[in-house]
């Protein structure tokens, strides 16, 4: 659980206040964008990597065009009211 003082809350509420999120494989949205990063910690997202702080898989918003780590949605889920689509 993140207190208000977290260096990964930087005024996400404007947009994801209550978003729905769906954990899946990263998949880019773009031919000229080949990776995203989670909307707190920054960590990056790719379809494939050999780095192991690369994350392969996460939480995205239902137009997939934001997403969010598995470790930042467990700290941020209750604050931002997120709601986890299966
Ligand atoms: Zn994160």
């Amino acid at each position: 659980m993140a207190d208000d003082t977290d260096w990964r809350l930087q005024g996400q509420e404007r947009y994801l206040k209550g978003a729905v999120v769906t954990y899946h494989k990263y998949r880019r949205t773009s031919e000229s964008w080949d990776h995203d990063h989670c909307e707190f910690c920054l960590a990056k997202f790719m379809e494939a990597s050999t780095d192991p702080d690369v994350k392969t898989d996460g939480y995205a918003t239902v137009h997939g065009d934001r997403w969010i780590c598995s470790t930042c949605l467990a700290d941020f889920k209750e604050r931002f009211t997120l709601v986890i689509r299966q």
